[in-house]
């Protein structure tokens, strides 16, 4: 018999990450894959979860530009400002990618766009606060 409502096959399984047995780090790096995969950038964007001085994170381009984007995170927050941070973050790298990034207003409003569009996926994919299985896509 099997449960309502409870992925137990082995096979369906298999495609899912139980969120619950992730680390709190694991976890930020599984929420920025999931907005790679659902908004994808024209050019790579890496995350860097580590010691910062200064800021809760930062998005700048790697080298040139034309490596793409590196995110940074800053590793002391609490989890929940990690994600707070992965999301304002993956929104700059939004309007960097689309030359639409305003270095005399870095929070203008084609990023307030970007930071819901961010926003939204996260609502929509992360399982962690709803009535959802705590269950993501294996990417
Ligand atoms: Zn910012």
């Amino acid at each position: 018999m099997r449960n309502r409502g409870v992925i137990t096959d082995k096979e369906v399984m298999g495609k899912y990450i139980d969120i619950d047995k992730l680390k709190e780090d694991q976890k930020i790096r599984a929420l920025f894959k999931i907005f790679k995969k659902h908004i994808p950038l024209p050019r790579p964007v890496k995350l860097i979860i580590r010691k910062l001085a200064l800021d809760d994170g930062m998005c700048g381009w790697a080298g040139d530009g034309r490596k793409g984007f590196v995110i940074s995170v800053n590793k002391e927050l609490c989890y929940n400002c990690k994600v707070d941070t992965i999301v304002h973050e993956y929104a700059h790298a939004i309007t960097m990618a689309n030359g639409e990034y305003d270095s005399e207003e870095d929070h203008d409003s084609k990023w307030g766009e970007a930071y819901a569009e961010t926003y939204r996926c996260f609502l929509t994919y992360w399982p962690e606060y709803g009535k959802k299985p705590r269950l993501i896509e294996k990417l």
